[in-house]
């Protein structure tokens, strides 16, 4: 059997890679901020683990309080793959 490569979310650039979101809230401030990941992974925190990564507030220079989010619903075109599709491979 094939082997799946696992997939790792580890650094700040694994989150980028799969497409994960990372923002941040400032208790202090009561303020929500979106990181740019994709900026972020281009930069020297790239290898850095989200668990030790520690964003501070902009404004007051509070720790952050992260919170990932999910890779955005998939908006390219639906499969074409459908029981007719198979059907006809299997005649073939
Ligand atoms: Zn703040």
């Amino acid at each position: 059997m094939a082997q799946i490569a696992p997939v790792r979310l580890t650094t700040l650039a694994d989150l980028s890679r799969h497409g994960y979101g990372l923002s941040c809230y400032c208790p202090r401030c009561r303020r929500w901020a979106e990181l740019d990941l994709p900026l972020l992974a281009r930069t020297d925190l790239a290898q850095r683990s989200v668990t030790d990564f520690r964003p501070r507030c902009r404004h007051c220079g509070t720790p952050g309080e992260k919170q990932l989010r999910p890779p955005k619903r998939w908006e390219g075109p639906r499969a074409r793959a459908t029981y007719a599709h198979y059907a006809a491979r299997a005649d073939a």
